[in-house]
């Protein structure tokens, strides 16, 4: 337990359908640059290209992955090319209530998303929440032996666990994708239950937010807890 009155639990939370509603956002704008870049760079149609688009992004978790490691594309160039989004700061929705219910929460707030860094921080700005977290880990930081290892990489968030010097039990993720928080729990990390009894793998269980995470904090004892 913490002696000097702040916490040490530490906060992970992802950015897209966690903290902002991305489906609205972003996210047609990522899937539309995603399938223009494999048809421009890969040179097929576009009926093809949505389809490995679909293929890469079951198969790994991300389209990026599939794109590396067949097609030898390089993960900097596609990202930075599938999220130009003009436009996009006028799209970003948040809710006025986030910033009190991230003041009450104890201990450390980290953004671990699998968004690139330049992307994530307009988002943040636009949300004007940035300043709530300590730290941004974003997919260009998720690497391990020259390889990209994003979201639900299990080996990465061990690495990020250690790096922070946190125990696993007193470290939460909050986070919308069903996967990412099965690599969650699969480390030791303790997560808000997701919405609902075990839906498919791939599928998100909504966006549980900060507001969520706030809630089940106060009724949780967690390792950790100031
Ligand atoms: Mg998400």
């Amino acid at each position: 337990m913490a002696t000097d009155g702040r916490s040490s639990a530490v906060w992970l939370f992802d950015l897209d359908n966690t903290l902002h509603d991305a489906t609205h956002a972003a996210m047609p704008g990522i899937n539309a640059g995603m399938t223009d870049y494999i048809v421009e760079f890969l040179g097929v149609g576009r009926d093809e290209a949505d389809h490995l688009r679909r293929v890469y992004w079951r198969r790994y978790g991300a389209t990026l992955l599939g794109l590396v490691r067949h097609h030898g594309v390089r993960p900097s160039h596609f990202l930075h090319y599938t999220h130009r989004l003009p436009g996009l700061e006028a799209r970003v929705r948040g809710h006025p209530h986030d910033v009190a219910a991230l003041r009450r929460l104890p201990g450390r707030k980290i953004i671990l998303t699998n968004a690139p860094r330049a992307y994530a921080e307009r988002v943040l700005d636009a949300l004007g929440i940035g300043g709530w977290f300590d730290a941004l880990v974003s997919v260009e930081d998720m690497r391990m032996f020259g390889q990209l290892r994003p979201k639900p990489d299990t080996r990465m968030l061990r690495r990020l666990l250690a790096a922070l010097r946190v125990r696993p039990a007193a470290c939460v993720l909050v986070e919308d994708t069903l996967e990412h928080q099965k690599a969650a729990r699969a480390v030791g990390t303790n997560n808000p239950p997701g919405r609902g009894a075990e839906p498919p793998p791939r599928k998100t269980t909504g966006k549980p937010g900060v507001r969520r995470a706030a809630a089940w904090a106060a009724g949780t004892r967690c390792e950790g807890w100031a």
